[in-house]
């Protein structure tokens, strides 16, 4: 917290300055009134953090100050103390009543005022921090996990006492970790990415699901293989972020130059974890709703309805550029005998296996979608038909010399292929391609199969 701000209310000027000159050497900052209007007055310029406030005074008496505060909803957050020669029990009880957060007797203890005020300064710290942990819980509860990572950066230092933080993030099969966001200096961190085994801190908090916490970092088993001249922060914590059984990832806490945690910063920095956990969780079943929502389940390949998306877009754009887009349709050739001779599991390998091989003969920018049951749909930007055959035909060659491994033992299949493309053809619908690709495939089937068709070209191979 930056340093406070006081203001002293009394109306006897002595006191005024004993106490401006006492709480400035304290190391706070220090604005006087000498009556309540004055008082009021600077409330509403200055917004101070506490007023130390007098009761007897000759305008507008402490209670009444007080009173109007906390009825006004932008001046109700300040801290009351009254200051008062004022002893008896029921003088305080009614102080306290009207909203005032301490009363302190005149003359003054000045160590023991300066303790409460160090007391009050601390509550009103985790105040606003949990009222900044509400914009913090709100601001990572996103749909994206950039966003959310760029939230955490901004925030989290603000909420911790620690020097520096870093959060990762584990993938779902576990083994590795991802730095999403850190408040360390060194940006080459960003990025990061590593196996478990390279932060046994972190993986020993995952193990066993349970926060890891060393007062002596560097001197501890965990940095055993670190360098240790990168570590010279004494405290380190690590908290698991998980839900339920799933691990998510992991918070670090280091470098806590104002000593170990108290119980109470402890429990604030477990409830950030929880609400890390949270929000992570939610980003996860959404990433994988969205998968669902675009691939098939089986080969893991765009489903029919992405590969109409991305058949539209492609074919706009290759109209804009004036660049060619072939789109090429793969059948396997005779696969209800598969399925009959061996069963629908083993058929079920066979579609996996040629999806991966279809991947992996295609680039990244290309699109590979299973169109139907035993059917592949493929676009192929900035490329023409003849390119496109050459791929096909790798692809052919490929699977037919391709003894893949099944339950049932190694087995043989070919496919057959249609391919059109937008150079020869002036279409005015990537639907109309579609159809020309998917004529080419008829063809190639009724020529015998295992075999390449470019559409409305009679030297298809
Ligand atoms: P052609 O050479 O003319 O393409 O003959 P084909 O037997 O491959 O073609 P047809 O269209 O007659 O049969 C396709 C078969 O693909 C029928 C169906 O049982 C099978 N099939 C479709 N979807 C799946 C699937 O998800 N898993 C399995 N195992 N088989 C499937
Ligand atoms: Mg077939
Ligand atoms: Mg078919």
């Amino acid at each position: 917290m930056k340093r406070p701000h006081i203001l002293i209310v009394d109306d006897k000027k002595d006191i005024r300055l004993t106490l401006e000159i006492t709480l400035r050497a304290d190391g706070y900052r220090v604005s006087c009134a000498a009556s309540g209007e004055i008082a009021l007055d600077m409330v509403n310029k200055d917004r101070p953090d506490l007023v130390l406030l007098d009761i007897m005074m000759p305008d507008l008496d402490g209670y009444e100050i007080c009173r109007r505060l906390k009825k006004n909803e932008k001046t109700r957050g300040i801290k009351v103390v009254f200051a008062s020669a004022m002893r008896k029990t029921k003088d305080k009880i009614e102080g306290l009543d009207i909203g005032a957060d301490d009363f302190i007797t005149k003359p003054f203890n000045i160590p023991e005022l300066l303790a409460k005020l160090r007391v009050h300064f601390r509550v009103m710290d985790y105040h606003r921090k949990f009222e900044k942990l509400v914009g913090f819980a709100h601001n990572i509860n996103v749909l994206d996990i950039d966003t959310m990572a760029q939230a955490i950066k901004n925030e989290l230092g603000e909420l911790i006492t620690a020097d520096r933080f870093s959060v990762f993030t584990t993938d779902k099969d576990g083994g590795h970790f991802r730095l999403i966001a850190h408040n360390h200096a060194e940006n080459e961190m960003d990025g990061l990415e590593m196996d478990f085994d390279k932060s046994p801190m972190m993986a020993e908090a995952l193990r066993r699901m349970e926060e890891v916490s060393e007062s002596d970092f560097p001197g501890s088993r965990f940095a055993a293989d670190v360098k240790r001249d990168k570590y010279t922060d004494d405290y380190a914590l690590c908290l698991p972020l998980q839900a339920g059984s799933e691990l998510l990832g992991v918070l670090n806490i280091n470098g806590n130059s104002n000593g170990f945690f108290d119980n109470l910063e402890f429990n604030f920095v477990a409830l950030i974890a929880e609400i890390l956990s949270a929000s992570l969780k939610n980003l996860r079943q959404l990433e994988l709703l969205r998968h669902l929502a675009i691939t098939d389940g089986l080969t893991s390949l765009l489903n029919h309805r992405v590969f109409h998306e991305r058949l539209s877009s492609e074919f706009d754009r290759s109209k804009r550029f004036k660049q060619p887009l072939s789109l090429m349709m793969a059948d396997i050739d005779y696969f209800k005998k598969v399925n009959d001779t061996y069963g629908h599991p083993v058929g079920d390998q066979i579609l996996k296996a040629i999806a991966g091989k279809l991947k992996a003969h295609l680039r990244t920018v290309d699109v590979v979608a299973r169109y139907g049951g035993e059917e592949y749909a493929m676009l192929l930007p900035q490329t023409d038909a003849n390119l496109a055959r050459a791929v096909a035909e790798r692809i052919r060659k490929d699977i037919e010399s391709e003894s893949f491994t099944t339950d049932k033992g190694k087995l043989k299949v070919t496919v057959s292929l249609g391919i059109c493309d937008t150079t020869a053809n002036n279409f005015d619908s990537g639907a109309r391609l579609l159809a020309k690709a998917d004529e080419a495939l008829y063809e190639a089937k009724n020529g015998g199969r295992n075999q390449t068709v470019i559409y409305n070209q009679k030297d298809s191979l």
